[in-house]
């Protein structure tokens, strides 16, 4: 059968993870990738200049949006939603409902579908987070992050003064997760959830002390956290902090009439964020494909999408999966 024509919007760490992950999917195929930086500049065949995005117009099935969330997606998605089925990773948790707004009414005008804030969270996380809920109305969530690399805590420390580079771990503290696992469905302070931890290069002379104060009191990044800070060299930064592993939990605990105690943990353990957030994307298309060809169009989010719809397989092929 022919294979799901794919192209990808932005050539970041995520759009790189799709143009990789689309090669351990056989039923799909990636046509091009579109900057809007100098095509020749990027050393890759399929790169194209996202000016002329419109040629592509029946030749792509589904366009994977890798651009980021502060700036890009919100002109980006409702923009090629004009003319092609999309799917996004949209994480400012804040404007996800103006987001969605936008998309859907473009969607519905083209007749196109589009998918928002797909990824591990937005995304996977969030589906836990609902399924636990329904199953066990009576009880707490619990959502942990890390141990991993977070991108905009590793950029405040880099615009403080006499920063050279640094990178910012967000640690779940064990003795937390501990206790939400015993099912006390404990209520925790910010700081009893999440250790910070630093690595910071300093400009040659400067004064430490005052750089690691201004990291910690770092209103709405470290303030309500315990921070620690490690000054290290330029070259173990490199050679030891050059990845980008994330990944958390997400628990609910319950009880049903009886008081028999229940639980749901959900663990990811990334060692590529990028390229983890990409498969889940690459899934995602499949899935998006599939409900257009069956007439959907408008805007919408992981919530919306059977399960069945991810995979390759047949709907009576995974019939038989059941058990
Ligand atoms: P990047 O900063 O790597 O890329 C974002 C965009 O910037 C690219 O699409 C690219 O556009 C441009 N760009 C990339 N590299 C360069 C460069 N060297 N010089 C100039 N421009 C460049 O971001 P990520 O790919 O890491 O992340 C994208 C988004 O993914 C994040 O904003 C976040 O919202 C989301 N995300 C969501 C997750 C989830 O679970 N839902 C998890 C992880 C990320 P162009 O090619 O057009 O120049």
């Amino acid at each position: 059968s022919q294979k799901i024509k794919i192209g990808i919007v932005g050539y970041g760490n995520l759009g790189k993870g799709v143009e990789l992950s689309i090669n351990q999917n056989e039923d799909m195929e990636l046509i091009a990738i579109f900057t809007r930086r100098d095509p020749d500049s990027l050393n890759n065949p399929l790169m194209r200049n996202i000016k002329d995005i419109a040629d592509y117009k029946d030749k792509i099935d589904v366009m994977i949006l890798c651009g980021g969330s502060a700036t890009d997606l919100p002109e980006q998605t409702p923009e090629i939603a004009k003319m092609f089925n999309t799917v996004d990773s949209f994480d400012t948790h804040a404007n996800i409902p103006i987001h969605y707004d936008n998309v859907d009414k473009v969607g519905k005008e083209k007749g196109t579908l589009n998918l928002i804030s797909s990824g591990w969270d937005p995304g996977l996380f969030s589906m836990q987070r609902i399924l636990g809920e329904s199953i066990l109305p009576v009880g707490n969530t619990y959502t942990f992050w890390g141990e991993g690399v977070s991108q905009g805590h590793s950029d405040a420390i880099r615009r403080i003064d006499g920063v050279l580079d640094g990178k910012q771990y967000t640690v779940p503290i064990e003795k937390a997760l501990e206790k939400v696992r015993s099912g006390k469905n404990p209520e925790f302070t910010t700081r009893e959830k999440h250790l910070r931890v630093c690595y910071v290069v300093a400009k040659e002379g400067e004064d430490l002390e005052r750089i690691e104060n201004e990291i910690k009191t770092m209103p709405n990044y470290f303030d309500e956290y315990d921070t620690e800070v490690n000054f290290i060299t330029k070259e173990e930064l490199e050679n030891n902090h050059n990845g980008m592993p994330h990944g958390g939990y997400v628990l609910r605990t319950g009880q049903s009439e009886t008081g028999s105690k229940q639980r749901i943990e959900f663990v990811l353990e990334l060692e590529s964020n990028p390229e983890f957030t990409a498969s889940v994307l690459v899934a995602y298309a499949r899935a998006v494909k599939k409900m257009h060809s069956n007439g959907e169009d408008g805007c919408i989010t992981v919530f919306d999408v059977p399960l069945g719809m991810l995979s390759p397989k047949s709907p009576s092929e995974l019939r038989k999966e059941i058990l």
